[in-house]
């Protein structure tokens, strides 16, 4: 080989490494940008994050948050009680249909105490029958009321608790804004967030949560996602 065409080969070679080095450093940049303004995780992913309601379906409420849902693709998990899914059944067969998780509220938003364990693992056992007559399938995950639960009712019961960390308190205000404000500020990624979708304010934050959160890099997804991936 002569010295020209080495010559050659070798600028050819060192302009290729020069643009690759480029490219890299270019995509480098890129990521670190993104991280930093929190629209993808260190993993490289779009950061998970699960909406919950409880205490539905709401005959009006609820049908304006699965329209809002669907407009924007987004999954979410319900925690219905049996006395408003036999009101609805058309909206618990909307939800299933549509996608999204159906958990149990109880019967009658029941309370855990000491002394009415068998009346609680009754009202769960009533609901799933009636969630499972509408949608044909069984659920397992429970929200309990107010948070309160017996962990010796998951194998007794094969059912599994789901709880929360962000808790805007929506049911005592009717600003929507306040409630989104607040729940835009704390979430952060695998969080799982309570809502009600009983009430017009809870349904028109949510909405705004999710297009403010969609727009930080969020996405959003059913809590067993969350709890089991
Ligand atoms: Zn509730």
């Amino acid at each position: 080989m002569n010295s020209r065409v080495f010559r050659i080969l070798y600028v050819l070679c060192l302009v290729l490494s020069l643009s690759a080095l480029v490219r890299q450093a270019r995509l480098y940049a890129h990521n670190c940008a993104a991280i930093n303004d929190g629209q993808i995780s260190d993993a490289g992913e779009l950061k998970r994050i699960a909406i919950t309601f409880d205490d539905g379906p709401h005959p009006v409420y609820t049908k304006r948050l699965l329209d809002g849902l669907k407009e924007r693709n987004v999954k979410a998990t319900f925690f219905v009680t049996g006395e408003h899914a036999e009101q609805c059944p058309d909206i618990i067969k909307r939800m299933h249909d549509e996608g999204h998780l159906i958990g149990n509220h109880t019967y009658s938003h029941i309370q855990l105490t000491s002394s009415n364990r068998e009346k609680f693992s009754n009202e769960l056992l009533k609901t799933s029958e009636i969630i499972k007559s509408i949608t044909g399938e069984e659920t397992q995950y429970v929200r309990p009321p107010y948070g309160l639960w017996d962990k010796s009712l998951e194998a007794q019961l094969n059912m599994f608790p789901v709880l929360w960390n962000v808790d805007p308190l929506d049911w005592c205000t009717s600003n929507a804004s306040k409630v989104a404000r607040s729940v835009i500020r704390d979430a952060e990624e695998n969080d799982i967030i309570l809502m009600h979708d009983y009430y017009a304010s809870s349904v028109s934050a949510a909405l705004m949560i999710i297009d403010e959160l969609t727009k930080e890099g969020y996405s959003f997804v059913t809590v067993d996602e969350i709890l089991f991936d």
